[in-house]
């Protein structure tokens, strides 16, 4: 029996303390809270470490209970959801043998050696019905620890050579096993209470995959499947991986001619194609105007720089080693880099002339290249590339207008959202670790000055933000912005950093009011991020549907046949000298053919010339999404036009 001083104290998230006996579990602090929370916790996380909801707490701890809601609670559902996968295809598949079951970012997966057993889609869904059923009788996770003998003789018995593989590498006194049903495996947990947390599972896909990564081993059978506590979960879930394969910036910008990719040019190195030129030349334009508003000045600085330079900014030594190596020149003694980031050529342009506080905040704004050597297997579309241009900018200000800058910028950061049609935004604020000071450079007066003006900055604006200890960099805190798009999926947009490390670095300096020389503050920001990834994202966002200012052909003039040619022409000359952009459809085709094909490359305006639009000086005018317009004189259409480009 417990005796009853055998108390422990567990602090909870939201800071509260509480008593409970010694040996409680996660669960039972839950149902103590409510019964719906005890319904609902698929894990405990103690002391920072995530373990079974069902295990004793032995002392005091801080306890956060998981969820479906936690990504760690996810994670742990999907784990456990890969045993019962497991379970079911011992149940259908005598003598499979079992390597490894992770969790991945969606679902997870089992790699399993099925003895020559053929397996392919048309199994998936007796596999699936199997692990339903056997959710149904919510079958408990049982924790047992074993002795390595133990262990091994157990699956000696069982003929488990991926599991004796494993079990090779543990020490004695560290070895669980797991047990739900009638499926024991090898692992260290956690897991969810029993099977019956899970109400849907679906199997996604089937691959080979060599045990433990090495190709001299046997192949396996990688199953990937996902679970979930609701069916309707699932659904939404399926329906949205089919939206996002269509919309896939990849797909989208080969079907519409943005952009294109070159082995012989080589890999991340996205071409531009002129209609994704256009594009992304509205878009630069849209921001450099908005800059201008905004107090920044524009400057250009070469795509590559002297490898001093890198050595003095500290990105040499940092990244030196793991990125394109050194250019040479005849002249042995000269070595040059492209350029990884562009802070360290403006850095050099402020240092051109000497600086006083009233030349400050000093805004340069550059829409600035650079290269960075990505792993090839890391690329990814527009979104993972070697080099890419930054809408970046540098703001050099005294340390008292931190906060001011802050909230221009933010300004600025939720001005391009709004225009873009992102509504749904939140922001991170990444602190110091308050535990750990001596990591960071720059003083604790500096820090705390910074990091209450961003917090102050972002209160002001009435953003959403949630706040990470021990996230800031080591040279400064920062604001991220995150960005939800059509698809409910979420987008790391722009970042707003404080630097107090390469003013150090570069010596750059102010004369202060009071005749001193001081020290600027550096502020790095760029509301895009970069025009490859913000692009990427907004053809996703959009499916290629672009507001119509953006739209790299707005309208597409459709003669009904080669007798409007000319008319068409005439047309087409009239309405680019009012901005328009687009094009004849000159091709001998149907015009039933150009509407569809022009409704396909998401043309916004569609303008029919025949007869009567020749005779009349008019156009039948076609909107996408919206359908017949009517007939309207040149001159409504340019208003027409001009009135949805102002929105
Ligand atoms: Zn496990
Ligand atoms: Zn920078």
């Amino acid at each position: 029996m417990i005796a009853q001083d055998e108390q422990i104290r567990v602090t909870l998230p939201d800071g509260s303390v509480r008593q409970y006996p010694k040996g409680s579990t996660g669960l039972d602090i839950a149902t103590q809270i409510s019964e719906g929370l005890a319904r609902n916790v698929l894990a405990a996380k103690v002391n920072g470490k995530v373990q079974d909801a069902t295990q004793p707490i032995n002392e005091d701890a801080s306890v956060q209970l998981l969820t479906w809601n936690d990504a760690e609670g996810k994670a742990t559902f999907w784990h456990s959801s890969a045993h019962l996968l497991a379970e079911a295809l011992e149940s259908l598949y005598p003598g499979v043998k079992f390597g490894i079951g992770p969790a991945v970012e969606t679902g997870f997966y089992y790699d399993v050696d099925l003895n020559g057993q053929p397996f392919s889609q048309e199994d998936f869904k007796k596999v699936e019905d199997k692990m339903l059923e056997l959710a149904r009788q919510k079958q408990d996770y049982i924790r047992k620890p074993m002795s390595k003998a133990d262990a091994i003789a157990y699956f000696e018995e069982k003929g488990d050579p991926y599991k004796l593989d494993l079990l090779e590498g543990l020490d004695d006194g560290t070895i669980t096993f797991y047990t739900q049903g009638q499926f024991t495996d090898l692992c260290r947990g956690p897991h969810i209470p029993n099977t019956g947390f899970v109400k849907a599972a679906k199997l996604m896909n089937v691959a080979g995959a060599y045990w433990r990564g090495n190709e001299k081993n046997k192949q396996l059978t990688r199953i990937y499947a996902v679970t979930y506590p609701k069916q309707k979960e699932l659904d939404e879930y399926l329906h949205l991986l089919e939206e996002a394969k269509k919309r896939d910036h990849r797909k989208l910008g080969k079907e519409l001619d943005l952009f294109a990719f070159s082995e012989r040019v080589g890999a991340g190195l996205p071409l531009w194609l002129p209609k994704g030129t256009m594009l992304r030349e509205r878009l630069e334009n849209f921001l450099r105007k908005a800059q201008i508003r905004a107090g920044y000045q524009q400057v250009v600085t070469p795509h590559i720089g002297s490898k001093q330079l890198y050595v003095t900014s500290g990105h040499w030594d940092k990244y030196g080693e793991d990125s394109f190596q050194p250019i040479k020149t005849p002249d042995p003694n000269e070595e040059f880099l492209l350029k990884p980031m562009n802070c360290p050529h403006h850095c050099e342009i402020y240092k051109t002339r000497p600086r006083s506080y009233r030349d400050l905040p000093l805004r340069l704004a550059e829409f600035g290249t650079v290269y960075r050597y990505e792993q090839s297997g890391e690329l990814h579309g527009l979104t993972r590339v070697r080099g890419f241009t930054q809408d970046d900018a540098h703001i050099f200000c005294r340390p008292d207008q931190v906060k001011d800058e802050f909230m221009k910028v933010i300004d600025l950061v939720l001005y391009v959202f709004k225009s873009l049609g992102f509504s749904d935004y939140s922001a991170q604020v990444s602190l110091r670790d308050p535990e750990n000071k001596a990591k960071y450079i720059g003083s604790d007066d500096l820090w705390e000055r910074a990091e209450s003006a961003i917090i102050e900055a972002a209160a002001e604006k009435g953003l959403r933000t949630v706040t990470e200890l021990g996230e800031a960099a080591f040279y400064g805190p920062k604001l991220d912005f995150m960005v939800r798009d059509a698809l409910g999926r979420r987008w790391q947009l722009g970042t707003i950093q404080v630097d107090y490390n390469l003013p150090n670095r570069f010596e750059l300096e102010y004369i202060g009011a009071d005749n001193q020389k001081h020290r600027p503050v550096m502020i790095h920001r760029a509301p895009f991020g970069s025009m490859e990834r913000f692009i990427a994202i907004l053809i996703e966002n959009t499916g290629g549907n672009f507001p119509l200012w953006l739209s790299p052909d707005q309208i597409a003039i459709l003669p009904i046949s080669e007798k409007y040619e000319d008319y068409a022409n005439d047309l087409y000359f009239t309405l680019q000298e009012h901005d328009i952009r687009g094009f004849v459809d000159l091709r001998d085709e149907k015009i039933g053919r150009k509407i569809r094909d022009a409704e396909v490359n998401k043309v916004p305006f569609m303008l029919v010339v025949g007869e009567k639009e020749a005779a009349e000086g008019k156009v039948s005018v076609r909107r996408k999404g919206q359908g017949d317009l009517g007939s309207m004189s040149i001159a409504e259409f340019v208003e027409t036009f001009q009135q949805e480009v102002k929105v």
